[in-house]
């Protein structure tokens, strides 16, 4: 059924992980499985038995090759430094090879207990399983790096939270978990040797561009900076720096709030990790907030570039001991590459904001401009209360058949107004032809999202009726997200009742 795991991160040294099995669950039912996933991993679909499914991903049984750990990290929550976090309620299965050649790790998420639990219980309720389902599949759609939904298993056992909630186990597909709070574990320990393979780990794993440079090379000839340690630090973090710059630039572009980006939720592969209380905003405003618990707003749709920012500065420090013998020169040469976050999440940004916009991107001379151009749309949203991706996905009908179709979304339009002739004359002088400009709007500007109504909706009926009929059309919906779904309600915004403004972690 699996092909055989490899153990890559079970080889690290021991302290690095706990080697432990999943605590079985009483009745797994498979709830949700994601095929073309299980293909590109290289399942046997052809000999996949639902019941055996459920057994394994429910962690009743341990595949072959498997060697379940649970992976020690720390991490600043909410600013707060842990040195102890760890998977508390998740285990590392191992890796399978994807289809295009590169490692993929299996996780287990609400698999038992483990020694990183603390007080929890180390389950997961069915909601949240079935959120982290569906929004990462639609990140996965919409083209944004993030870990994927294998499958969701109903455990057949409750878990108490606020309530009595039916409990379930996600099966998490990522490029690796590690996180910045994984380095963050072994710098607060001050074990420079952990910190040293894990770099070497994340290079080989995310960034094989940086590896060392080749054994053949004469020991006397020049060898590249990556060859020194010190030089490895560095560059990884400079492509964590960037990889972070353009995640962070692509959630923007889509409305999207991860609401928990804490720095044990930052991972180093620049894949969007943990999507607890995460949302996407219906009507647009810069502040928005959904997490019950992000009292302040730290973690703001437009705080986020300045907190991925502080989260890659945690990053550097912990890296200050290889990179440089000489501490002074390694703060210098950190704070550079830290530094470079401001103007690479800029580029990413206004690249984001012209693809939306139907615009050329050849051009440099019209960044200033262009950014200019799309933040000023940004604010007519905002003004209007106007939805944020119907405002993007309409601009496309504004051209179309004339300003109407767009503004008919809009509240107050006065902004608005002023706005769409500073566009059309942007559009003017790029002249490219209408199909052309049709194809690239609709390319930038997806009609469906996982709206945070829709989801809780889903929940609802999957919690409360057993009926996973709302969750299976969602899921088919924003897969697809630059299509039509097959009912309206599907890409509606919310009805003034329908809103939901609060998300809850859940775990
Ligand atoms: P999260 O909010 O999912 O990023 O989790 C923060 C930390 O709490 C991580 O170390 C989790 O493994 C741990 N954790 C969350 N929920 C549970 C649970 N139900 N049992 C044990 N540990 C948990
Ligand atoms: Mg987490």
């Amino acid at each position: 059924m699996f092909p055989a795991f490899s153990a890559r991160y079970a080889s690290l040294p021991d302290r690095m992980r706990a080697e432990m099995s999943p605590t079985p669950v009483s009745s797994p039912r498979l709830l949700a499985f994601n095929r073309p996933l299980a293909e590109a991993l290289g399942l046997n679909l052809d000999a996949l038995d639902d019941h055996q499914l459920a057994e394994v991903l429910g962690g009743n049984l341990v595949p072959e090759g498997a060697r379940p750990v649970a992976t020690a990290y720390a991490g600043h929550q909410f600013g707060n430094f842990v040195p102890q976090l760890g998977d508390g309620r998740a285990l590392l299965l191992g890796e399978l090879t994807h289809r295009d050649g590169t490692l993929r790790e299996v996780q287990l998420k609400g698999a038992g207990r483990t020694p990183f639990s603390r007080g929890g219980d180390g389950r997961a309720p069915l909601g949240p399983v079935l959120r982290e389902y569906v929004v990462s599949e639609a990140m996965a759609a919409l083209g944004v790096p993030t870990t994927r939904a294998l499958a969701a298993v109903a455990s057949g056992d409750s878990v108490v939270r606020q309530m009595v909630e039916p409990g379930a186990v996600l099966t998490r597909v990522a490029t690796s978990h590690i996180r910045v709070g994984t380095f963050q574990y072994f710098a607060a320990r001050r074990d420079t040797e952990a910190l040293s393979l894990l770099v070497d780990f994340c290079i080989e794993r995310h960034y094989p561009h940086l590896a060392k440079s080749a054994p053949h090379l004469a020991e006397s000839a020049p060898q590249p900076a990556e060859s020194t340690e010190g030089g490895r630090a560095l560059a990884l973090l400079d492509a964590v720096v960037e990889r972070q710059a353009s995640l962070i630039a692509q959630w923007k572009g889509l409305g999207f709030i991860h609401g928990v980006m804490n720095t044990d939720n930052c991972a180093i592969s620049g894949e969007t990790i943990d999507y607890g209380p995460c949302a996407f905003m219906d009507a647009f405003h810069p502040h928005r907030v959904f997490s019950s618990i992000d009292e302040r707003g730290r973690y703001a749709w437009d705080n986020q570039p300045a907190i991925a920012q502080w989260n890659l500065a945690r990053l550097a420090e912990t890296l200050l001991p290889l990179i440089d013998d000489d501490q002074e020169r390694a703060v210098e040469l950190a704070t550079a590459s830290i530094e470079n976050f401001a103007e690479q999440h800029d580029a990413a940004w206004t690249a984001v904001l012209r693809a939306k916009l139907g615009l050329d991107s050849q051009d440099d001379q019209s960044d200033d401009h262009d950014l200019a151009l799309g933040e000023d749309l940004l604010k007519a949203m905002e003004e209007g209360n106007a939805d944020f991706t119907l405002g993007f996905a309409r601009l496309s009908a504004a051209l179309e058949d004339g300003d109407e179709t767009l503004a008919e979304g809009f509240e107050r339009r006065h902004r608005l107004d002023d706005w769409l002739p500073r566009w059309r004359q942007r559009l003017q002088q790029q002249g490219v032809d209408a199909p052309t400009l049709r194809q690239r709007l609709s390319a930038a500007n997806p009609l469906v999202i996982p709206r945070n109504h829709l989801v809780e909706k889903a929940i609802r009926a999957a919690v409360d009726d057993d009926d996973l009929s709302v969750f299976e059309s969602l899921l088919a919906a924003v897969t697809r997200p630059h299509e039509a779904p097959s009912e309206a309600w599907l890409m509606a915004p919310p009805t003034r009742d329908e809103r939901v403004l609060r998300t809850f972690c859940g775990t």
